[in-house]
């Protein structure tokens, strides 16, 4: 693909796909289609997630109306209760939590929610945006079902300014009122064959879905359009392993669709010999790295590789948070590639993402550059990466999966 036809899948996916959205499925269409226009036949494989429709959502600070989304998900609930900022999960703070609608910063991750339960909070709130931005949007969120586990209280996000607002003022009490219908529905994966000379399998992943605010144009039809040229390559050149190419869905949604995928299919995984993850690329402004949750050694492989080639890259030994997690979780050593924008040039996961932050140009040349590394791997006589994960990744692993809290 070239930069022309690059830049009009930008221009053709600019739309919001959440996980198990309508809009989600026609992206999952559209690729289909563009992989038929390439000459390959992909399939679209359906998994269930949880899906809710609200019909109230309200959050009312000592008596005053503030603009709110309720958490999708989090049940039904009418609370009243102070209100309570926690800045911090030292002992002493979360003891403030109980009976309390309780405000946090960041996001509400799994170790947090299990603090504010434990410590007795009734709601919370959290707050995304950004209080120097000219918009008031914010984000339509969701209480992870691996987050509850059957244990809901009722939540909103609001924008941070108003969040600056309800300390400034000195909130004293809120109250969050949430109806919502909680069902099952649909997300999908788009699956692409390229049979090898050999069972020792490929896997290249990346993630179609979007956050409620975005297009994903850089987060992440980016790297679903990576994928699509590097199958294009290799539909037409030499690859003894097998490739295959998964355009995951949900991913926004906590890697729903690549965890679905490894579920599904975990007979075949034991073939798999390496997992090749795109999350972001392509941006003008920004750098090129590599994360390898695989034995350390990749990381000097890639580096020597980038010297080789005349490519700027930065590489690291970690867990990526990405489709690749899963893979790795398996036991598949997973190495992703993105090109990380600096954060005053290009954000994600809001309306800013958008096809502005994209370069055809470095979109052609980020996709030669992981061409050049799969080729090596594709057409290894054996593929040199161990498959095994080492002690260190499996440790981060359990942190990154919330078996095991991390201590710092
Ligand atoms: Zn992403």
């Amino acid at each position: 693909m070239n930069c022309q036809q690059i830049m009009k899948i930008f221009e053709e996916t600019a739309y919001i796909r959440t996980g198990g959205s309508p809009e989600e499925l026609r992206c999952a269409e559209y690729l289909k289609e563009k992989c038929a226009e390439l000459g390959m036949q992909a399939r679209i494989e359906p998994f269930a997630v949880d899906m809710a429709t609200l019909q109230q959502a309200e959050l009312l600070v000592d008596g005053i109306s503030v603009p709110c989304k309720g958490y999708l998900n989090a049940g039904n609930g009418d609370v009243e209760a102070p209100f309570y900022y926690l800045p911090s999960t030292d002992p002493y703070s979360l003891s403030l939590c109980k009976g309390k609608i309780v405000m946090i910063d960041g996001y509400l991750g799994y170790w947090i929610y299990q603090d504010l339960l434990e410590n007795g909070a009734v709601g919370f709130i959290t707050y995304d945006g950004n209080v120097n931005y000219v918009d008031r949007d914010i984000d339509q969120r969701e209480l992870r079902a691996h987050v509850h586990k059957g244990n809901k209280i009722p939540g909103v996000n609001i924008n941070a300014k108003d969040a600056v607002k309800l300390v400034e003022n000195g909130t004293k009490t809120a109250k969050i009122l949430l109806k919502q219908e909680e069902y099952q529905g649909y997300s999908h994966n788009v699956i692409l064959d390229l049979p090898g000379e050999r069972e020792d399998t490929i896997v290249f992943t990346a993630h179609y879905d979007s956050t409620s605010l975005s297009q994903g144009a850089y987060d992440n039809m980016s790297g679903s359009v990576g994928l699509l040229g590097i199958a294009e390559y290799f539909a037409s050149h030499r690859h003894s392993c097998g490739l295959r190419f998964i355009w995951c869905g949900s991913e926004e949604r906590g890697l729903l669709g690549s965890k679905a995928y490894c579920a599904d299919h975990e007979e075949e995984l034991k073939n798999v010999v390496l997992n090749i993850n795109l999350d972001m690329i392509g941006c003008t402004m920004g750098k090129f790295i590599s994360c390898c949750t695989t034995e350390e050694k990749l990381t000097h492989y890639i580096s020597y590789m980038g010297s080789e080639l005349g490519w700027p890259i930065s590489v690291r030994q970690d867990v990526y948070s990405s489709d690749s997690t899963p893979f790795a979780d398996k036991g598949v050593p997973a190495v992703s590639f993105a090109r990380i924008a600096p954060p005053s040039t290009g954000t994600i996961h809001n309306s800013y993402d958008t096809m502005a932050l994209m370069s055809g140009e470095q979109m052609v040349k980020d996709i030669d550059f992981i061409v050049a590394f799969a080729e090596r791997m594709a057409n290894a006589v054996k593929c040199p990466v161990a498959r095994e994960m080492p002690d260190n990744m499996k440790e981060k692993l359990d942190i990154y999966l919330c078996r095991k809290r991390d201590k710092k």
